[in-house]
């Protein structure tokens, strides 16, 4: 299920443009402007966390999640390159472009990313 807020990304979630929840993707409003190529990667991107969520029955996603980046932060990486590193981040980032992914995609795959991709900032 979909949805768009302006309040929670201008307020809360400043620097985001989408959080997924499972079963739930909230997008940034603006983002979903006339179907276009951003805004499809970016609905990719979220979808693919859907599918590491539910694979995680959602609460060990979470668990893990949080554990990746806690661990990142004490390797001494910045706050964005820590979320960056994040297994489930690799995976969404290396393969939000790529839309027929999840029709192949294998259990657990997100283990398997193990560099940066570096697409976050090149907007
Ligand atoms: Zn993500």
């Amino acid at each position: 299920m979909i949805f768009t807020s302006k309040i929670l990304f201008n307020k809360v979630l400043r620097h985001y443009t989408g959080i997924t929840v499972w079963p739930f993707v909230i997008l940034r409003d603006t983002e979903q402007e006339s179907g276009s190529e951003r805004y499809r990667v970016l609905l990719n991107h979220e979808r693919i966390h859907l599918r590491q969520q539910a694979e995680l029955l959602v609460i060990f996603f979470y668990i893990l999640y949080a554990f990746y980046y806690i661990r990142n932060r004490f390797r001494g990486l910045s706050h964005w390159k820590a979320y960056q590193e994040i297994p489930f981040e690799r995976e969404s980032y290396a393969k939000e472009r790529d839309l027929n992914y999840l029709k192949t995609r294998k259990f657990w795959q997100w283990r398997f990313f193990k560099k940066n991709y570096g697409k976050i900032f090149d907007e």
